[in-house]
């Protein structure tokens, strides 16, 4: 446990980072940011207009040439340096992320870790864009393959990872040569303002990484930018589909992460100790605010019977709190609108008839009561038809399905039209063998709850969670940024067979 951390508690207002330097916004319009642990304004944000898009572009328009040409080995020193800073700053990142997000204090350091990740992956990237080559395709004629950058590309990022899922993008697109804008959420802006100063602390030239704060009006400026050739997006559905359809238009290359109801099924064999941990944790953990959270629980056979009791009693007992005290085990809700969707989300579930095992509504937080909080809650019986089991809420709800075999559970779960991450608890290695293969997600945890994968693995689900071909991060990360030049070469002692009309082949 770490010991008294320091909270954040800036109160300048949040402007943008352009060129290597904090930037004012044109705009004149501005947006509070909140403490939602205390429901204060804690500072203002100035949001973006068309014209900072502009001058951000052309920012890293004018720095990309040099950077694309810096050898891959320079600019992997650059991402050690920025590495060593951010470990630094880890504590100084997480108190930044509690005091927008709410998320406990040491959950925001596992968010910051796996930014770390990522980063430590982009150091090796001498070795990530190494290309092919095949000698004597034909008769002395050699083919290899290069990756090269695209040029300025973008990134639009949600809030419930404001450290985490800009350090999916930012550090593989700069590694492999590319200058980068960063339009991070309006709700937890903080981190990216101090990311940019470490990037230049770091000796990353002036205009290699740009924040633009902003909301609509930014991303749309970004999209329609021709300078702007690709467009990474995590964030809810609705918006990931509109924006790669229209990324599509401007002919730009997206990748569009959307929304997720994940599922995890528990077998009647499956150790229920382990369970009930993985479902507190992944269902509560965040408030339920982590796009791999787990918000449907599948309960196979009679093990319902056993598990829902146990999972009532542990949602009862949540630590609730400010996410700076470090007994927490869940915080608030980002902002009151989400805290009362969230709440709205649930009166439906008991209007469509499911049972209401623990209700959170109303949660009240000593100290705090003005705060964004709301309880655990817990729902059995959910059936399919319902907006309860079908729509995202994006807060701390489990409901729970009962279904009668394992054929039923996984029909189910390949029947949603979210296909992000699921998990299956057993203790049968056919059925964990079986789920894996033929789950339609693109994500999966076998006794794992939050399968996350790791820098290196590359992170996407299916179907309406991610629009686009390739992953975040990983080695598609690295494919995801450039574009692929194939060079055959021939040297004159083979020239001299005249002009060919015929298909070239490999005789
Ligand atoms: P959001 O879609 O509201 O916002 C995401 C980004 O889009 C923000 O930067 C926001 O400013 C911008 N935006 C909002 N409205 C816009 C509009 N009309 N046009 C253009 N841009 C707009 O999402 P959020 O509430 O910040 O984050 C929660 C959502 O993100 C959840 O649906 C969650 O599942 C999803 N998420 C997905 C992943 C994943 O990897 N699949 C990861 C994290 C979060």
């Amino acid at each position: 446990m770490t010991a008294s951390p320091v909270p954040y508690s800036d109160s300048a207002d949040l402007t943008h980072f352009i060129g290597g330097r904090r930037v004012p916004a044109t705009s004149g319009r501005t947006q509070a940011v909140y403490n939602p642990a205390t429901g204060a304004v804690a500072r203002q944000l100035q949001l973006g207009s068309v014209a900072d898009v502009e001058t951000a572009v052309a920012a890293a328009q004018a720095a990309f040439p040099a950077w694309a040409d810096a050898p891959p080995l320079r600019r992997a020193r650059v991402m050690f340096k920025f590495l060593e800073l951010l470990n630094q700053h880890r504590d100084r990142l997480a108190a930044m992320i509690t005091a927008e997000h709410g998320k406990v204090f040491t959950d925001a350091q596992g968010e910051v870790s796996r930014g770390i990740d990522v980063v430590e992956f982009a150091c090796g990237v001498p070795q990530l864009l190494k290309g092919d080559y095949t000698e004597q395709v034909s008769t002395g004629i050699d083919n290899w393959t290069m990756r090269q950058p695209l040029g300025v590309v973008a990134g639009i990022t949600p809030f419930n990872f404001p450290f985490m899922v800009p350090m999916w993008m930012a550090p593989l697109a700069i590694a492999t040569g590319n200058a980068f804008i960063l339009k991070p959420s309006e709700r937890d802006p903080s981190p990216s303002l101090l990311v940019g100063e470490l990037w230049r602390e770091a000796g990353l030239p002036d205009g290699i990484f740009n924040v633009v704060q902003g909301d609509k009006q930014v991303v749309d400026a970004l999209v329609q930018h021709p300078d702007v050739k690709a467009l990474s997006f995590v964030g809810s559905t609705p918006i990931a589909q509109s924006l790669y359809e229209a990324g599509a238009r401007h002919g730009k290359r997206v990748q569009a992460l959307g929304g997720a109801k994940n599922h995890m099924v528990v077998m009647p064999d499956a150790d229920l100790d382990q369970a009930v941990d993985a479902l507190i944790g992944a269902a509560y953990g965040s408030a339920g605010e982590r796009c791999m959270a787990i918000s449907v629980a599948v309960l196979v056979g009679e093990v319902g019977d056993r598990l829902v009791p146990r999972l009532a009693e542990r949602a009862r007992q949540l630590k609730i709190r400010n996410g700076m005290d470090l007994a927490a085990e869940m915080g608030p809700i980002v902002t009151r609108e989400a805290r009362d969707r969230i709440e709205t989300a649930i009166a439906r579930g008991v209007e469509e008839g499911a049972t209401l095992m623990v209700d959170g509504r109303g949660h009240q937080v000593d100290g705090h009561p003005e705060g964004f909080f709301t309880g655990g809650t817990l729902f059995d019986h959910v059936q399919p038809h319902m907006r309860l089991y079908k729509e995202e809420i994006f807060g701390p709800v489990l409901a729970c399905v009962r279904v009668r075999d394992f054929a039923e559970a996984l029909a189910l779960v390949n029947d949603h039209e979210f296909g992000n991450g699921v998990a299956c608890f057993t203790s049968d290695g056919n059925v964990a063998r079986e789920f894996a293969r033929r789950v339609q997600v693109g994500m999966v945890g076998i006794n794992v709850p939050i399968p996350v994968p790791m820098a290196w693995q590359g992170f996407g689900g299916w179907k309406k969670s991610l629009f686009g071909d390739m992953h975040a991060y990983g080695e598609e990360g690295v494919r995801f940024y450039t574009k692929q030049k194939s060079v055959m070469q021939r040297w004159p002692a083979s020239i001299g067979k005249g002009a060919e009309f015929t298909m070239p082949t490999s005789s």
